[in-house]
């Protein structure tokens, strides 16, 4: 798995993103169904609201090898704060209308 994660970029002061790296290293929560090795290709943010940059930036993860995107747990779980994304439904449908049908989304990393 080629894996490109999108965060919130209003959480990033919050979190760096360790559990991420942790959850894609020990195969864990939205990793833990696959047995293949995970190569983490890119870690960018929604590059703020209401997350349209996050369009290209998917994009231009696939069009880089990106066989999967990832949005972190910030963007519908909201952590660590408690504070999911208002534009996550729309930011996941633009994505996933621009991009090809092969390509995997998942929800959340952990
Ligand atoms: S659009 Fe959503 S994910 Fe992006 S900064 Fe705003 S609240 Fe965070």
């Amino acid at each position: 798995m080629k894996v490109a994660i999108i965060r919130c970029m209003q959480t990033e002061d919050y979190c760096p993103g360790t559990i991420d790296f942790k959850a894609v290293r020990e195969k864990s929560g939205a990793f833990s169904n696959t047995n293949e090795d995970i190569e983490i290709i890119g870690f960018v943010n929604c590059g703020g609201c209401p997350g349209k940059k996050a369009v290209l930036r998917a994009k231009e993860s696939v069009k880089r090898g990106a066989d999967t995107i990832a949005f972190a747990s910030c963007i519908q779980k909201g952590t660590p704060m408690g504070y999911p994304c208002p534009f996550a439904k729309k930011m996941k449908e633009v994505i996933q209308k621009g991009l090809p049908k092969t390509i995997k989304i998942l929800d959340y990393t952990h």
